[in-house]
């Protein structure tokens, strides 16, 4: 099933912290349509929000973002 993302890896494992979905401006994360979109992304971790920002498509935006106060240390858990 992760066969198509294997040219995409990237060849050091870096504990990659991101950011998920937790608001759609068109209300309806559930059901959209493909195309831009524009969510609010939100890190588990610590709590950072990105507020109302555009992506380029659904599957970005399910995917996640990597948050940008979580990534600043690679390999933090070292
Ligand atoms: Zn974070």
């Amino acid at each position: 099933m992760a066969r198509t993302l294997e040219m995409f890896e990237k060849p050091r494992k870096i504990r990659e912290w991101l950011m998920h979905v937790v608001d759609c401006a068109n209300g309806n994360c559930g059901e959209l349509e493909d195309g831009e979109q524009v969510v609010a992304m939100k890190c588990a971790r610590c709590g950072h929000e990105s507020g109302w920002i555009p992506l380029p498509s659904v599957t970005a935006a399910k995917r996640g973002i990597p948050c940008p106060k979580c990534n600043t240390v690679p390999n933090a858990e070292n």
